[in-house]
This record gives C-alpha cells, sequence and structure tokens, in this order.
C-alpha cells in the first residue's frame, strides 16, 4: 500500500498548529482504516524559521505521535515556496506520494480521500481548485483573478485558483527536484512536468486561527516572481513597440515632408520631430535586441529539464524509474 506525506509549510503558526494536526491526524486514520493508505502515512510540518513556538508544538506533537507526526525544521525562514520545496524533496524519499496543503486549514481536507482516489486511478498531479472565493475579502478576490489573467497574458501555464494544494506521486517530486532554479514559482512549474493530472474542487474556508503570513507586499512579490521566473514575454513586448514605434515614425515622416512642402513649418521642426520619433523606435529596438539574447541566458542558465520520459519500450533491460505500480 502507499504510504502517504502530507506537507504543511508553517511560520508563525502556533495557534493553528494544533488543530492542523489534529484535523489532519483524521484524515490519516480514516484514510488507513478505509485502507486506502499505508498506516504508517504521516504527517510532515516544515518550520520555516518561525519566531513563535511553533517547532516547540511540532516536537510536542512528534513526541506524542511519533509515527503520525513528523518534522523539519529549517535553520532560517525562506519563505513558503522554498519551505514547501524542502518538505515535498524531504518527503520524497519516504514516501510514495505527497499532498501539500497549508498550516492554516483554509484549504478543505477533507478532499484529499479524493485526490488520493484519483492517485490510485493512475495521475501524478492532482490540483486542489477553489470553487468559489466567498471567504476572502473583495479586495483579495478581484486582486487574485486579475493575478491569474496577467499570468496567462504573459504566456505561464497555472492551473486557475488552484493555490499549493496539491497531491504529487513520489515521481512527479522526483522529477520537479530536478528543477534546479532558485526562482521559484511551484504552480507555473507543475504543469512543466507532465504526466497525468486532474483537479478536485472546494471551497476555502476561513483561516481556522492566526493571521495571514501573505500580506499584499508578499502577494505582489510572488506574482512578479511568477511571471519574471516564467516568461520572457515582458522583453518580446519591448522589442515590438520598438518595431510599432519605427513603422510610427515612417508615417510621422510621410507627414512631415507633405507640412515641409507645403509650408506650414517651423524652421527646424521636420528634422526634429523626424529624429525624436525614429531614434526612439530605434533605441526601443536595440534595447529589446539585446533582451532578446538576455531572455536566451536566463533561459539557459536554469538548466530545466527539456524532457520527462515516462516510459521506453525496448528489449534491453533498463533501470526503471521509482515508478508506480500499474494502477
Ligand atoms: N508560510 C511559510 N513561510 C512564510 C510565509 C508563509 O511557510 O514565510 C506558510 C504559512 O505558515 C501557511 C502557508 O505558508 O501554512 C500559507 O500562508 P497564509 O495562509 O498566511 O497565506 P494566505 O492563505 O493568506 O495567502
Ligand atoms: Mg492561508
Amino acid at each position: 500500500m502507499d504510504r502517504l506525506a502530507i506537507v504543511v509549510p508553517c511560520y508563525n503558526e502556533e495557534e493553528v498548529l494544533k488543530l492542523a494536526s489534529e484535523a489532519l491526524r483524521g484524515v490519516l486514520e480514516d484514510l488507513v482504516r478505509k485502507e486506502k493508505i499505508a498506516p504508517d502515512s504521516f504527517i510532515l510540518f516544515v518550520n520555516d524559521g518561525s519566531r513563535d513556538r511553533t517547532w516547540e508544538l511540532i516536537e510536542e506533537e512528534h513526541a506524542a505521535y511519533p509515527v503520525q507526526v513528523s518534522g523539519v525544521k529549517l535553520a532560517g525562514n525562506v519563505g513558503h515556496q522554498f519551505a514547501l520545496t524542502a518538505g515535498l524533496i524531504t518527503a520524497m524519499e519516504m514516501s510514495d506520494v505527497t499532498v501539500s496543503i497549508d498550516a492554516d486549514l483554509q484549504d478543505d481536507v477533507d478532499v484529499i480521500e479524493e485526490m488520493i482516489d484519483k492517485f490510485h486511478a493512475g495521475k501524478d498531479i492532482v490540483y486542489g481548485v477553489r470553487r468559489e472565493r466567498r471567504t476572502d475579502t473583495f479586495f483579495k478576490r478581484t486582486s487574485a483573478q486579475a493575478f491569474y489573467k496577467l499570468m496567462g497574458l504573459m504566456g505561464v501555464k497555472t492551473v486557475y485558483n488552484h493555490a499549493d494544494f496539491r497531491l504529487m506521486s513520489r515521481r512527479a517530486v522526483e522529477e520537479f527536484s530536478k528543477y534546479k532554479e532558485t526562482n521559484l514559482f511551484l504552480r507555473g512549474m507543475m504543469p512543466l512536468i507532465g504526466y497525468q493530472t486532474d483537479s478536485v474542487y472546494y471551497d476555502r474556508k476561513e483561516r481556522a486561527a492566526g493571521e495571514s503570513k501573505y500580506p499584499l507586499k508578499k502577494m505582489l512579490a510572488l506574482a512578479f516572481n511568477g511571471i519574471s521566473s516564467f516568461s520572457v514575454k515582458p522583453i518580446s513586448m519591448i522589442l515590438g513597440i520598438g518595431l510599432l514605434i519605427i513603422l510610427v515614425s515612417l508615417l510621422a515622416l510621410a507627414y512631415a515632408l507633405f507640412s515641409y512642402f507645403t509650408g506650414h513649418v517651423v524652421q527646424g521642426w521636420t528634422s526634429l520631430i523626424l529624429s525624436i520619433w525614429f531614434l526612439g523606435g530605434l533605441q526601443l529596438l536595440a534595447i529589446g535586441m539585446v533582451g532578446q539574447y538576455i531572455g536566451k541566458i536566463y533561459i539557459e542558465v536554469k538548466q530545466r529539464p527539456r524532457y520527462n520520459i515516462e516510459k521506453v519500450l525496448s528489449s534491453i533491460e533498463i533501470p526503471e524509474k521509482s515508478g508506480r505500480e500499474a494502477p
């Protein structure tokens, strides 16, 4: 039977930690009883350099439930995306399948069962998708929607209304671990892994306790990071604008010459206006061209895997990846 690891990044979560542990242990117990996961499945709390009693509480939970509760302590605060990555990669060696979820219980723990069912049906990544955002403030809702729209426009593939509540099979996490980039935007990386994916839907609840650790500043940083880590479109846009302005300068040429010959101009205007438009366009074009190379360098230095081979048919024996058993 498959061993499940539930990975929970925690930053200053002393108010919800026990609640989260209790709720998630409930889920584990239920799934073990239904024989959907192995009895030694566990929760992995990742303490992201909390300054409150979060780690002490994790230690207490581990002492009380040594099998069900494990913990990882990061030496300092590295932020949600890195903390989650640390948890996933630690869990990779210890489990067959992982589910990542926030500590605040905003995501519905009851759909984990559905995720596991989809995993058993052969899916490698199962996205938890929020059905609606009734409990979010108007501001959070609209800003989040604008965020997904903008990402789409910039050519970053993401799953709409999916945050970081997701199931990943061991081989999906292994593939993910090959992405060595430091500018992490997990939601954008998952679709690059490939394999069969699916979604489960739920209503997002209010935080069980404590405050959001994602103020507007961090949200904007995440959005900017998402775009700038995935897309070279902004550079291409500069190039496009440069070309456009050079085109406009040709029109301006026609207009200026026309004005010059019909005599309605101040001395020096024609050459001045033409230089402004043409040089402006030329400069943008040049910046855009240089940008194209920088864009390529940026894609090269990421050294992302170029493909992910799922299966090979051959009579020659090749070692299998730690694969899933046939469903
Ligand atoms: N988190 C973290 N490190 C940070 C900030 C947040 O590990 O620097 C964790 C936090 O403990 C929570 C999750 O990331 O489990 C999501 O944060 P939060 O619920 O505050 O974000 P929101 O739901 O308000 O966007
Ligand atoms: Mg939250």
